[in-house]
C-alpha cells in the first residue's frame, strides 16, 4: 500500500464550492485522497501528517493559460526592456528608461561578443520611448561589422541595423508588408510581423524554438513558474518537430521536473488538414505532465506595435490599422477545417476588428459543423466591447484576457493607442464573467514577467503607473480573479477535472503562498510571498 501524507495548513482554499475552506488534504500517489479537517484521511487507513504549511495558505496550483516557453531561453539574448525584470535564477536585469541607455545597454553587449557574432536583444519597447523611435541609424552606433537585431517586448517587431537589412536584402525596391521605409524611401530598420520578420531571424539563426527545445530552457521555463506558483502553463506556440517532442516527453517524465506543459501546435503558418493530423498523432502520446491538446491560430498583431487590427475609428494617433498574419478569409478557412476535424483551438485577437474577423469565422464553423463542448479560446481578446462578449457567450467559446496589460502598458493605450473610452474597457474581465463567458487572465511570458498573483492584482485593482485606474467598471473580485489564475484557465484547457481546484479526484497541485489572497489589502495581492509548488504530491520550494 502507498503512503498518504496529510498536509495541514493555516488555511486552504480550494475553489470547491462544496468546501470552500480546509485546514487539511491528504495525499496519495499524487492525487488529493480528501480534503477537510485533521481527520479527513481516517476512512483510508494509515497516514502521515506534514506540518511543513502549518504557517502557509494552500490554493490550487495557478495554471497559466497563455505563455511561451521561450521565456527560460531568451536570457541567452541581451535584455533591452524598460522594466526592472528577473531571470530564472532570481537575478534582477535593470530596466533601460531611456534610447541612449538602451544604445549603451547594447555597445556593451557587443564587446563580449565574437567578431562578426551578431547581436540580438529582446525586451524592448518603443512605446515607453515615445519621443525617438528606435531605427537603424540608432543600431548602426552599436555597430556596423555585425548585424544588431531588437525584438520587441511583444515578439510582432523586430528593429535591426543596416548589416541586417543587407543580409535578409531588404532594399527601397523590396515591397513587402511589414518592412517599413523611412521618408527617403530606404527600409528604416523596422520589420514588422511574422512575414517581414521571420526570413531576417533564419538568417540570424533567431530560433525560438532551438532555444526553447534545451533541458536547460525548459527547466529555467519550470523555475520561472514554480517561483511564482504555477503548476500548468501552456507554450502556446510550438511547431512540434519530432526531436522537440522527444525531448519534451525526455524533460517533462522526469519526477522532479515541477511544471506541467501543454504546448500548442502551430495552427498559423501550417494549414488545414496538416494541423488535424499531426494533432492525432500526438494527442496519445500525451504523459502525466505533458499534453498534447491544442492548437494556436493567430489573426492579428499587437496593440501597442500599432499592428493589431481595429474596428472604426482605428488609432487614435491617426497609425495606418494593423496587419493581419491571417488574412480574414485564410483565418476562416483555417477556423471551419480545423473545428470540423474535432481539433480544441486556441485563437489569438488584440484589436476589436479581430475579435469580430474570428467570431464571424467561428459562428459559420459552428452553423456548419455543430459540436458541443469545444471550448475554443479568444486569446488576449484585449479590445472586445460589451456585443462582442454576448457573442462569445452565445457560441459557447472562453476568452483568456491579457490583464497583466492594464498595468504595463495601461498608460500607453489610455494616450497613444486607442484612447481613453476603448482603454477603459481593455481587457474587459466583468463583462466576461457578466456575459457568462468562462474566463480565465494570463501574462503571456516573456511579454510580461509570468506571475498569475500580479495578473489577478491587474484585474481587481486596473490601475496603471501613473496611478490612474483604468475601467473602474471592469474590475472583478479577488474571489473571481483567484478563479481567472486557477479552474478558468484549466477549463480553457479542456482540464478541469483534473486541475485548477483542490478536491478528491484531482492532481495534488498546489502554490504555497505566505498569506491568504482573500485576506490581504487587494493591492497587495502582487506582493504575497510564494513559497513554491506542490506538483502531484511532490514539493517544490523556491
Ligand atoms: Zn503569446
Amino acid at each position: 500500500m502507498t503512503e498518504t501524507v496529510v498536509y495541514r495548513a493555516r488555511k486552504i482554499v480550494t475553489l470547491d464550492p462544496n468546501l470552500p475552506t480546509a485546514t487539511h488534504v491528504a495525499v496519495r500517489d499524487g492525487r488529493i485522497l480528501a480534503v477537510g479537517g485533521a481527520d479527513c484521511a481516517e476512512p483510508w487507513g494509515d497516514f502521515v501528517t506534514d506540518d511543513r504549511f502549518a504557517g502557509n495558505v494552500l490554493v490550487p496550483g495557478f495554471v497559466e493559460g497563455h505563455s511561451h516557453m521561450m521565456a527560460g531561453a531568451m536570457w541567452a539574448f541581451t535584455y533591452a526592456g524598460y522594466q526592472d525584470r528577473i531571470d530564472p535564477e532570481g537575478k534582477v536585469w535593470p530596466g533601460l528608461t531611456d534610447i541612449d541607455a538602451v544604445i549603451a545597454g547594447l555597445k556593451s553587449a557587443v564587446a563580449n561578443l565574437a567578431p562578426g557574432e551578431p547581436l540580438i536583444a529582446w525586451g524592448f519597447d518603443p512605446i515607453f520611448l515615445p519621443t525617438d523611435r528606435l531605427n537603424k541609424t540608432h543600431l548602426d552606433a552599436v555597430a556596423t561589422d555585425r548585424p544588431v537585431a531588437v525584438m520587441h517586448s511583444n515578439f510582432h517587431l523586430l528593429t535591426v541595423n543596416s548589416k541586417a537589412l543587407e543580409m535578409a536584402g531588404y532594399t527601397r525596391e523590396t515591397n513587402a508588408e511589414g518592412v517599413a521605409k523611412g521618408p527617403d524611401g530606404e527600409p528604416n530598420g523596422e520589420l514588422q510581423e511574422m512575414a517581414a520578420m521571420f526570413p531576417l531571424m533564419r538568417r540570424l539563426k533567431i530560433d525560438f524554438r532551438a532555444l526553447a527545445r534545451t533541458e536547460k530552457a525548459m527547466l529555467g521555463f519550470a523555475r520561472t513558474a514554480m517561483r511564482v506558483g504555477v503548476t500548468t502553463a501552456t507554450d502556446l506556440f510550438n511547431e512540434l518537430p519530432e526531436e522537440d517532442v522527444a525531448a519534451l516527453l525526455k524533460v517533462t517524465a522526469a519526477d522532479d521536473f515541477p511544471l506541467r506543459i501543454l504546448p500548442a501546435l502551430n495552427g498559423v503558418t501550417q494549414i488545414g488538414s496538416a494541423v488535424s493530423e499531426r494533432m492525432a498523432e500526438l494527442a496519445p502520446r500525451s504523459i502525466d505532465k505533458l499534453r498534447f491538446k491544442i492548437v494556436k491560430v493567430m489573426a492579428d498583431g499587437s496593440i501597442q506595435g500599432y499592428t493589431a487590427r481595429l474596428k472604426w475609428p482605428g488609432y487614435i494617433t491617426g497609425h495606418p490599422n494593423g496587419i493581419w498574419n491571417m488574412p480574414p478569409a485564410q483565418l476562416a478557412a483555417q477556423i471551419e477545417g480545423l473545428h470540423a476535424a474535432g481539433v480544441h483551438m486556441h485563437i489569438h485577437v488584440n484589436g476589436d476588428e479581430a475579435s469580430e474577423v474570428a467570431l464571424d469565422a467561428i459562428e459559420a464553423a459552428v452553423k456548419k459543423h455543430p459540436r458541443g463542448d469545444h471550448r475554443h479560446t479568444l486569446q488576449h481578446c484585449q479590445m472586445a466591447d460589451e456585443a462582442q462578449f454576448r457573442r462569445m457567450a452565445a457560441l459557447g467559446l472562453c476568452v483568456n484576457l491579457f490583464a497583466n496589460h492594464v498595468w504595463y502598458f495601461g498608460d500607453q493605450h489610455h494616450d497613444l493607442t486607442m484612447g481613453p473610452d476603448r482603454a477603459n474597457r481593455i481587457d474587459a474581465c466583468r463583462s466576461a464573467l457578466d456575459a457568462g463567458v468562462p474566463l480565465a487572465i494570463h501574462s503571456d511570458a516573456p511579454v510580461t514577467p509570468m506571475g498569475p498573483l500580479h495578473v489577478a492584482w491587474c484585474a481587481v485593482n486596473r490601475v496603471t503607473p501613473s496611478g490612474r485606474v483604468l475601467g473602474a467598471h471592469q474590475r472583478i473580485s479577488v474571489q473571481e480573479a483567484l478563479r481567472a489564475i486557477t479552474l478558468g484557465p484549466a477549463y480553457t484547457l479542456g482540464m478541469d477535472d483534473e486541475i485548477g481546484s483542490i478536491e478528491c479526484g484531482k492532481k495534488a497541485d498546489f502554490a504555497v503562498l505566505g498569506e491568504d489572497p482573500g485576506s490581504v489589502d487587494p493591492m497587495a495581492l502582487k506582493d504575497i510571498p510564494v513559497l513554491g509548488t506542490v506538483l502531484g504530491g511532490r514539493v517544490f520550494l523556491v
